[in-house]
C-alpha cells in the first residue's frame, strides 16, 4: 500500500521508494529506506502535508511525495510466515532493534540483510547474458547474434550482506521506443525503478554503446557501469582512461570480462556503494549538453511538465522534455491527458520549427547528434587509439580535426583565426562606424534647430542623443564580432577551441569552455557573462565571471585610443596591445588566486564535440542578432539612464550661472563629485576633471571619454558637423597633454582598463551568481587593483623618466 493512505496513529515498514532520481534521494536522506519503520503522527484525509515520525525524527511530506512510497503495514504480518512474506516484498528491516521493540514481531527479521534490485541494460551481444549467468549462477542461453533474450529473467543471489535480485532485460541500441524491446526496457526503468540500472557496454564499440548511456543519464537513474569485452579492447593495444571516462559520465565504471567472469564481485560491490552512498564523486547526475539552442527548447518544455506536480516527482521533467522534443510517441501519450496539453503541444511545436529553421534539420535528429557529439567529446578526452581508424562517424569531421587539433598546427591556426576576428571588429568596423557617427551629428542637429532653446534641448541634446550616439557607435564592431562568434560556434569549430585551450585554462583553475566568454568579453562584458551559463563546474563559472571584467571590452578602447594617441602617438599600437595584454595577465592571476578560495566540487564535465557543419545563414543571423539586441538593452537602458544621470549632474545647478563653460562645469555636482575624490587621485598624478571621466565611466565605460570632453570645455558648442569628432577629440588631447604628464596617462589607462565593471556587467554579474555577493566582490576588488596598479605604473614610469609634461 502507499504510505499516504496509513492512518494516524499505523505504523508500517518502508519497502520501495518510486518517483525519480532527486526527489528519491532527498527521501532516502530523510530516513525513507528500505525496511525501516515509519508512524503516521497526523494525516487527516483533507491536510498536506501528512506528518510522520521516522527513525525518531517529525517529517512531514506531501501527499503526492507520499504516495510514491510503497509500505508494509506493521499489523500485516503479525501473523506466521512473516519471513517468507518480507522476502516476498523485498523487504528486510534495516533497524532491528527497533523492530524488535515492538515485540510481537520480534521474529519477523532475524538478521540484518538488504535487498537491490539491479536491471541489467545494454546493446544487444554485449555480454548481459553471460554477466547475468555468472552473478545469478543460472544458465540463460549465450548467443553471439542479437535478440537473444527476448523478455525479462530475474535471478536471485547474496553478495556481501546483500540480497540481489537481477533482472536480464532485452538488449536496445536506444531508449527511444521505436522498437518493442526499446518500449519495454524503457518501461521496466522507468515504472519498476530498480534500485540501480546496471550498464553493459561493450568496450569494443564505446561509441554506440555510450549513446544508449547517454539515454540513461537523461533518465536519472542511478547507473553502474560494466565495461564489459574490456580484454577486446586490450587485444587491440588500444587506452582508456577509465577513471575519467567514469568522473566525466558521473557513472562508476568496471571493466569486465563476461566470458572469464572477470570483475563480477568489484561490480556488484560498487553498486552497494552507489546503493548506499551518494557521494558525488562515486556517482552524480550531469545534463548532457544539447548545445544552446537545443538547451533553450529543453528549458522551455521542462517549465511546462513542471507545472505538472504529480508528474514531475515521479520522472525527470528534464528527460520528459528531450523525449518530447524528439516527438516520442509515449511521451506524447503522457501528455495527452495532462491540463496543460494546448501549452505543451504549442511549445513543442514552435520549438521544433525554430530548431528546423535554425539548425537545418529537425529537432530528434539535433537531439541524436548532440548525444553523439557528447559521447565524441567523451572519448576524444580518454581514449587512445593505437591504430588510428580509418573511418567513423563522419570522415570529413575527421580529416577536418585532424589538422585543426593536430599538435603542432592546432595553435597556429587558434591564433591566427583570432586576429581574423579582431582585425574585421576593428577595421572593417570603421566604416559603419563613421555612419552611425554622421547620422547621430545630422539627427542631434536637426533636433537642436527645431527645439526650443532651454534645459530639455540641453538635455534631449547633449544628454540623451549625444550619450546614447557615443554608444551606439560600437554597435557595427559588437555585430561583426558576433557575426564571427556564432560563425564559429555554429560550425563546430568553437567546440575544438575549447578543447584546445582546456588544459591552458585548467592551470588557471579554469575550463576550456571558460574561454570562449573572455573571447566575447572584449567585444562586451555583458553578453560574456551570460555566455558563461555553458560552463557547468561551480567554480570554474565562478571564477570566469569574476576575471570577465580584465578582458578589456570595446567601450574602453576609444579612451585607449585617445590617450595612448595624445602621449605616445609613435607608440599607439604597442600600447593598446600591451593594454590588452596586462588586462589578460592580471585575468590570470586573479584566477589563480580567486581558484584556491572558491570550493571546487572538482567534478569534470565532457566538452562536446559536434560534427563540422557549414553553419545556416538563420542560425547565424540569429545568434549575432541576439548579441546585438542585448547590447541595444544595455543601451536603451542603463546607457541611456546613465548619460542622463551625468548629464544632469554637469547641468546642475551652475549653468548658465558663469561666464565659461569651464567654471560651470567646475561647479557643477559632478565637478564636486570629481573634486570630493581627488585626494585619491592625487597619488596617481590625475586632477578632478579626470576623476569625472572616471566617475562617469561606472555607468559605462564608453561615457568616459565624452564625459572627460564636457570637462575640459570641449565640444557640444557650435561647429562643422564632420569636423566634430576629429577637432574635439584634438582639443582634448591638447588640453590633457597640458594638465598630465605621460607617467601620470598610463596609469590612468591602466585605471580605466581595471576598475569596476561597468554598471550593467555589474548587474548581470549580480544576475548569474545568483545574489550580490560576487558583484560587490567584484567591484571592490576590480577598484583597489585599479588604485594600485595605477600607482605602481605612475611611479614605475615617472622613474623611467615619463614624468614631464609634454
Ligand atoms: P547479450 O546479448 O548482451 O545478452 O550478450 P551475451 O551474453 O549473449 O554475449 C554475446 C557474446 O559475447 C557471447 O558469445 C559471449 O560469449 C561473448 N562475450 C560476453 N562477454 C565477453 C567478454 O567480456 N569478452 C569477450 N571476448 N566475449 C564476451
Ligand atoms: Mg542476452
Amino acid at each position: 500500500m502507499k504510505l499516504s493512505e496509513l492512518k494516524t496513529g499505523e505504523k508500517a515498514v518502508v519497502a520501495k521508494v518510486y518517483g525519480k532520481g532527486s526527489f528519491r534521494s532527498r527521501i532516502i536522506e530523510m530516513g525513507f529506506v528500505k525496511g525501516s519503520q515509519v508512524r503516521v503522527l497526523m494525516n487527516a484525509p483533507l491536510k498536506d502535508p501528512i506528518e510522520y515520525e521516522i527513525i525518531g525524527y517529525r517529517v512531514s511530506l506531501r501527499r503526492e511525495e507520499a504516495a510514491l512510497i510503497e509500505v508494509v503495514k506493521v499489523d500485516e504480518f503479525v501473523s506466521a510466515d512473516q519471513t517468507e512474506k518480507l522476502h516476498l516484498k523485498g523487504i528486510v528491516a534495516q533497524d532491528c532493534k527497533e523492530m524488535k521493540l515492538e515485540g510481537d514481531h520480534e521474529g519477523i527479521v532475524k538478521e540484518k540483510h538488504h535487498h537491490v534490485r539491479v536491471a541489467l541494460v545494454g546493446n544487444p551481444n554485449c555480454g548481459k547474458t553471460s554477466l547475468y549467468n555468472i552473478a545469478s549462477g543460472s544458465n540463460e542461453h549465450v548467443g553471439n547474434y542479437s535478440g537473444v533474450t527476448v523478455d525479462a529473467k530475474e535471478g536471485h543471489f547474496k553478495h556481501r550482506d546483500y540480497d540481489f535480485t537481477l533482472i536480464d532485460l532485452p538488449g536496445t541500441y536506444s531508449l527511444s521506443a521505436y522498437s518493442p524491446e526499446e518500449l519495454y526496457v524503457r518501461k521496466a526503468i522507468l515504472n519498476e525503478v530498480p534500485d540501480i540500472v546496471l550498464n553493459v557496454v561493450d568496450a569494443s564499440n564505446l561509441e554506440r554503446n555510450l549513446y544508449l548511456t547517454s539515454q540513461l543519464i537523461d533518465m536519472d537513474v542511478r547507473v553502474v557501469m560494466a565495461l564489459n569485452m574490456y580484454d577486446e579492447l586490450e587485444d587491440k593495444g588500444d587506452a582508456l582512461d577509465i577513471k575519467q571516462l567514469g568522473y566525466l559520465l558521473g557513472i562508476p565504471i568496471i571493466p569486465t570480462n563476461g566470458k572469464m567472469g572477470k570483475g563480477i564481485d568489484e561490480i556488484f560491490d560498487t553498486i552497494i556503494d552507489v546503493y548506499e552512498n551518494y557521494d558525488p564523486k562515486v556517482a552524480r547526475h550531469i545534463h548532457i549538453n544539447h548545445g544552446k539552442d537545443l538547451e533553450e527548447s529543453i528549458v522551455r518544455l521542462q517549465g511546462l511538465f513542471r507545472e505538472n506536480s504529480e508528474l514531475s516527482l515521479k520522472y525527470s521533467t528534464r528527460y520528459l522534455a528531450i523525449k518530447y522534443l524528439e516527438g516520442d510517441k509515449s511521451i506524447e501519450e503522457l501528455v495527452n491527458g495532462l491540463p496543460n496539453y494546448d501549452h505543451l503541444v504549442a511549445a513543442r511545436l514552435e520549438e521544433q520549427e525554430k530548431c528546423k529553421e535554425v539548425l537545418g534539420i529537425s529537432s530528434s535528429d539535433a537531439i541524436v547528434e548532440a548525444k553523439y557529439a557528447f559521447v565524441q567529446g567523451a572519448l576524444a578526452e580518454t581514449y587512445t587509439r593505437k591504430v588510428k581508424k580509418a573511418h567513423y562517424r563522419s570522415s570529413l569531421t575527421d580529416k577536418i580535426d585532424s589538422i585543426i587539433t593536430n599538435k603542432w598546427l592546432a595553435f597556429p591556426i587558434f591564433i591566427a583565426i583570432l586576429y581574423l576576428i579582431f582585425w574585421a571588429t576593428f577595421s572593417l568596423g570603421a566604416y559603419p562606424m563613421d555612419w552611425i557617427n554622421w547620422c547621430v551629428e545630422k539627427f542631434s542637429d536637426f533636433i537642436s534647430m527645431n527645439m526650443s532653446e532651454g534645459w530639455l534641448k540641453d538635455l534631449v541634446v547633449d544628454g540623451i542623443i549625444n550619450g546614447v550616439g557615443s554608444v551606439l557607435v560600437f554597435l557595427p564592431n559588437i555585430l561583426i564580432l558576433y557575426l564571427f562568434i556564432s560563425l564559429l560556434e555554429d560550425s563546430g569549430y568553437m567546440a575544438r577551441a575549447a578543447f584546445i585551450m582546456d588544459r591552458l585554462m585548467h592551470k588557471m583553475g579554469l575550463h576550456g569552455k571558460s574561454f570562449i566568454p573572455m573571447i566575447m568579453g572584449f567585444g562586451c562584458n555583458v553578453p560574456a557573462v551570460l555566455a558563461t551559463r555553458m560552463i557547468e563546474n561551480r567554480r570554474a563559472r565562478l571564477v570566469t565571471i569574476f576575471i570577465l571584467p580584465f578582458m578589456s571590452c570595446s567601450g574602453r578602447l576609444p579612451v585607449f585610443v585617445l590617450l595612448a594617441g595624445a602621449f605616445f602617438p609613435e607608440h599607439g599600437a604597442l600600447v593598446l596591445l600591451g593594454l590588452y595584454l596586462f588586462g589578460i595577465l592580471l585575468s590570470v592571476l586573479t584566477a589563480k588566486l580567486l581558484s584556491h578560495f572558491i570550493k571546487d566540487d572538482n567534478l569534470p564535465f565532457v566538452m562536446e564535440l559536434p560534427p563540422y557543419r557549414v553553419p545556416t545563414g538563420k542560425s547565424v543571423f540569429r545568434h549575432t542578432w541576439d548579441k546585438g539586441k542585448q547590447y541595444l538593452h544595455k543601451m536603451g537602458g542603463v546607457i541611456l539612464i546613465a548619460s542622463m544621470i551625468i548629464w544632469a549632474l554637469g547641468y546642475f545647478p551652475s549653468h548658465g550661472k558663469y561666464p565659461t563653460v569651464e567654471e560651470e562645469q567646475e561647479n557643477s555636482y559632478i565637478g564636486m563629485v570629481g573634486k570630493a575624490i581627488e585626494p585619491v587621485l592625487t597619488p596617481l598624478g590625475l586632477d578632478w576633471r579626470m576623476g569625472v571621466g572616471i566617475v562617469a565611466g561606472v555607468g559605462a565605460k564608453e561615457l568616459v571619454v565624452s564625459s572627460m570632453g564636457v570637462m575640459y570645455g570641449i565640444g557640444g558648442e557650435e561647429e562643422a558637423a564632420a569636423e566634430v569628432v576629429e577637432t574635439s577629440d584634438t582639443r582634448l588631447q591638447k588640453a590633457l597633454q597640458k594638465t598630465i604628464t605621460p607617467a601620470a596617462a598610463l596609469g590612468f589607462l591602466v585605471f580605466v582598463l581595471l576598475y569596476f565593471p561597468c554598471f550593467a556587467t555589474f548587474i548581470a554579474i549580480k544576475n548569474e551568481t545568483g545574489g550580490w555577493k560576487w558583484a560587490i566582490y567584484s567591484a571592490i576588488y576590480t577598484m583597489i587593483l585599479a588604485w594600485v596598479m595605477a600607482f605602481m605604473v605612475y611611479h614605475v614610469a615617472g622613474w623611467c623618466g615619463l614624468n614631464g609634461l609634454i
